[in-house]
């Protein structure tokens, strides 16, 4: 990936984090967003070969890192790219359940509530529903 379109896509990235950590209420995190190109991505993380995004989480002190692998985010439209940044700001809500749950299917049970979370709060930001 060139260095334009790296760029181009760690700013893209950006823009979804800006504008959805405030609206989930996870001003008091401290949280590092670090941009990866998929070769370095893939050798420093347990994640699949085809993941966009892997975060930790010290959810004692409200530290998250979320590393993205831009290159796969080259890939994603902008509403792919926008779940999946929600899906990870989502990890930081509820991932001390996954510790204190102690099954090993844990992680399993965690991705499936983060991954209902994100595809709902997407789907009310687009919503126009009226009551
Ligand atoms: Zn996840």
């Amino acid at each position: 990936m060139r260095r334009k379109t790296f760029k181009k896509q760690r700013a893209r990235v950006r823009r979804y984090f800006t504008w959805w950590i405030p609206r989930l209420a996870l001003g008091a995190w401290s949280i590092d967003v670090l941009y990866q190109r998929r070769r370095d991505y893939r050798q420093e993380h347990d994640a699949s070969a085809n993941s966009a995004m892997t975060t930790y989480v010290d959810w004692r002190y409200l530290d998250a890192a979320i590393y993205v692998n831009v290159s796969r985010v080259h890939g994603m439209s902008d509403t792919e790219l926008e779940r999946a940044v929600v899906h990870e700001l989502c990890h930081l809500m509820v991932n001390e359940l996954r510790q204190a749950c102690g099954r090993d299917d844990a992680n399993d049970h965690e991705e499936r509530v983060v991954s209902h979370l994100a595809k709902a709060f997407q789907w009310v930001r687009k919503g126009k529903l009226q009551l």
